[in-house]
């Protein structure tokens, strides 16, 4: 078969990747033709951001440490006058998705340059999407404000993220590479990002939850975050990101564990209509069934193995199905409450998903 049609349209961005890389802050900034950055990160990675505030000189007029999950407006505001009061030229931020998320709203806002340094794997450094918190609901924006102009990723900064939290975040990276692949504007440069990603995070996650200092598999795994965001911030999503976000917001579930635990549900859901995406998986983690293997990986990691484990209540699971098919979206497999719900039940007790390829 030849190549489908495709339109390919690249996000901009400047990507500086290694280890040590935090030490070519100063010059990042200086390249941008900043000279006041606000250093902004959550209150427990205070340190790490006051180390890179050190480290910036003259350049850092100050530091801000209120991020926090979900991207509360309120935080947004209180950091955008702490900004104003120190007449910031850019942001810095240091940190997962909830810090990334806050400089996000920021530039949303004032449209001020964003540096970012990840430490964790989510992946939205490399999108220009922000959800933000208002009223107890989250909305999700897209905007070209939103995408950071610089992100750089240092490996020595992601060594200290606790075992499980590494298996979660990276199982939420694929599932960003997995949706990827099936997208309804899927494109072969995404996909080869896609399939090298998820080879990335299945080769290094079980090294890591076994030795989080192992520096080789961090750095693999911090390449796997790279792709996996450009997958994310290139294409649109599907079933499992619409059951997660709506698992997160009704029932307040914890993010990167929500994509963990799903994933392999999902893409049990969607493997009869995705025979080309189920090559690519086959290819990526190098095993015959790729809706098992991504079970079995997610196993192997000592993820939580239910919904229920993370105190969702059963009544939910019907509630969640018929939450995932009222705002119709696009899914490679048409939207089936009764199938979702068997999908969600599986999934809510921690069973194996139930179709294979
Ligand atoms: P997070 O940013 O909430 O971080 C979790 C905790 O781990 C925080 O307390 C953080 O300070 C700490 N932490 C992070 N890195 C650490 C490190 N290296 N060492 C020690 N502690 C560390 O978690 P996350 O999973 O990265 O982000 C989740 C949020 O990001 C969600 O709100 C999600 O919606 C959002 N997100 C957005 C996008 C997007 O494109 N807009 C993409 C992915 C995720």
């Amino acid at each position: 078969m030849g190549i489908e049609p495709f339109i390919y349209k690249a996000n901009p961005g400047r990507v500086v990747f290694g280890a040590g890389t935090r030490r070519q802050l100063s010059s990042e900034v200086e390249a941008l033709g900043l000279g006041r950055v606000v250093v902004l990160s959550t209150p427990d990675q205070a340190e790490q951001a006051w180390a890179v505030a050190e480290s910036l000189g003259g350049l850092c007029a100050g530091t801000f440490h209120g991020a926090a999950m979900h991207t509360p407006v309120e935080v947004t505001n209180e950091a955008l006058r702490h900004i104003e009061a120190l007449a910031a030229d850019g942001v810095v931020s240091i940190g997962g998705g909830s810090t990334i998320g806050l400089g996000k709203a920021v530039a949303l806002r004032t449209d001020l340059p964003q540096i970012v340094l990840p430490t964790t794997y989510a992946g939205s450094e490399m999108t220009p999407i922000l959800g933000e918190t208002e009223n107890a609901r989250k909305v999700t924006k897209t905007d070209p404000r939103i995408l950071p102009e610089v992100v750089v990723y240092d490996v020595e900064l992601t060594l200290t993220l606790p075992a499980a939290l590494s298996a979660t975040s990276g199982i939420n990276a694929m599932a960003h590479a997995v949706e990827a692949l099936y997208a309804r504007e899927r494109n072969p440069v995404i996909s080869l990002m896609a399939q090298e990603g998820i080879r990335a995070f299945a080769k290094a996650l079980p090294i890591i939850v076994d030795d989080p200092a192992n520096v080789e598999a961090r750095s693999e795994a911090l390449y796997g975050a790279w792709l996996c965001g450009t997958c994310l911030g290139a294409v649109g999503m599907a079933l499992h990101h619409k059951l997660c976000h709506t698992l997160g917001g009704t029932f307040n579930l914890p993010h990167a564990e929500t994509h963990a635990i799903l994933l392999p549900h999902s893409v049990a859901y969607n493997a009869p209509a995705t025979p080309y995406a189920m090559d690519a998986m086959r290819m990526a983690l190098g095993q015959p069934d790729p809706v098992t293997a991504l079970y079995e990986l997610t196993r192997a990691l000592k993820i939580p193995a239910g919904l229920r484990n993370l105190g969702m209540a059963h009544d939910g699971v019907a509630l969640a199905a018929k939450l995932a098919v009222t705002n119709s979206y696009w899914n490679p497999r048409p939207l089936e409450e009764n199938e979702i719900r068997a999908t969600i039940e599986r999934a809510w007790a921690g069973e194996r998903p139930l179709a294979g390829v």
